[in-house]
């Protein structure tokens, strides 16, 4: 079986994010970068189904040049080979265009499954992987926290709000896999040391068929209008018990309407 796994690469969850105020984007030249902990999850469910069925694993992604450390990471985990789509001139991508890039990137090989996150964690649209599914027209299967091939079938467990619901589709086919699916494997010595010799081939939108009006600011159909921060938070109520303090917390959460 071979499998795509579509992961970001995103700043490190030590980064404190900056926003800039003229482009309106995340600030993510010079930042350390790692891969998305959805995306690794997609990873190991591709490592997964490919140790029980056989083919290989292989990553695609978007971003500037710091991702190249999340890809290395997603490669000493086993994935076999990566697909890097550098590009300035996809800088300002909105989801779609992201998503054009990412199918353009898919179709340059053999692919019986694509794997991706149900949203990544920076940006978390949630929307790139139907918009992939389509432009692939493969069918999207989401939110699924349990995947089992069998001969050209995918079959998962959908998350639900009771429980799940069991979806199945002939291959090819699109999965989403929701957070907590799996414990992503940490990348061992052996794989670490495989990694640096394994191949990333690095597209831009030229060579993936894409215009430049197609991606990037000037494809962007959507538009950041305003950026801000969220409000402070208001000083919380601070309750002395003296005796009646389990009467003034009852009042108060009746008083705001909680009991
Ligand atoms: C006007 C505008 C300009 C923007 N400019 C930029 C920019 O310059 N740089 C930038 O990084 N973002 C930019 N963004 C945000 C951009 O839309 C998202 O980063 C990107 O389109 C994916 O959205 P998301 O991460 O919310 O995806 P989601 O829909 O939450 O992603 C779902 C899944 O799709 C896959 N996926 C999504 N993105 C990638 C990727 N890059 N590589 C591999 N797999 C992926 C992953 O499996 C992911 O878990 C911009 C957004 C707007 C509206």
């Amino acid at each position: 079986m071979n499998i795509v796994v579509c992961g970001k690469i995103i700043p490190a969850s030590t980064v404190t994010i900056e926003l800039d105020p003229n482009t309106k984007r995340m600030v993510r030249k010079g930042v350390t970068h790692e891969l998305d902990p959805a995306a690794a999850s997609a990873v190991e469910e591709g490592l997964r189904l490919s140790e029980k069925h056989g083919g290989a694993v292989t990553l695609v992604t978007m971003g500037i040049s710091e991702v190249t450390i999340g890809i290395r990471n997603a490669l000493a985990m086993g994935v076999a080979s990566a697909v890097h789509i550098l590009d300035d001139a996809v800088a300002g991508s909105d989801t779609l265009g992201t998503a054009k890039l990412l199918a353009a990137a898919i179709k340059k090989q053999p692919f019986d499954l694509v794997l991706c996150a149900t949203e990544s964690s920076d940006s978390y649209s949630g929307i790139v992987h139907g918009q992939l599914a389509q432009l692939l027209g493969i069918p999207a299967l989401t939110f699924a926290k349990e995947v089992t091939a069998d001969g050209g079938r995918i079959s998962i467990h959908r998350q639900s709000e009771n429980g799940y619901d069991v979806v199945e589709s002939t291959l090819p086919a699109l999965v989403a896999v929701s957070s907590g699916i799996n414990e992503p494997r940490y990348p061992q010595l052996k794989g670490i040391m495989a990694a640096k010799k394994k191949e990333i081939k690095v597209y831009t939108a030229a060579d993936l068929g894409l215009a430049a009006d197609q991606v990037g600011e000037k494809g962007a159909r959507e538009k950041v209008l305003t950026i801000g921060r969220p409000p402070k938070r208001e000083a919380g109520k601070v309750v002395t018990d003296e005796g009646e303090g389990g009467k003034q917390i009852a009042d108060f959460l009746a008083e705001i309407k909680v009991i």
